[in-house]
């Protein structure tokens, strides 16, 4: 899993309390907003940590998801010499 988005909804109630856990993503001028340009996967742990800790649950993110690999099975078929 890696993070490819983070965004704030509304309803912040600039706590401040994102910001503290990580301000490499988070600011806060009057509401928080999130830093762009960040490769946001370094900071995953503390994004996830903001998000369950947030008290208005406006924090949302966006996982990458690894694609699922499908192998078929083969069918081998074995001549027999004559
Ligand atoms: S933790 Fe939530 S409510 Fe507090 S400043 Fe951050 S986004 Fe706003």
């Amino acid at each position: 899993m890696a993070i490819k988005k983070v965004w704030i909804e509304t309803g912040c109630t600039a706590c401040n309390l994102c910001e503290v856990i990580c301000p490499e993503v988070f600011e806060l001028t009057k509401l928080a907003t999130v830093l762009e340009g960040i490769n946001y996967s370094y900071y995953e742990g503390k994004i996830i940590e903001a998000t369950d800790g947030c008290p208005a649950e406006v924090i949302k993110y966006d996982k990458l998801v690894a694609p699922i690999l499908r192998f078929q099975k083969r069918k081998y078929s074995i001549k027999q010499n004559e």
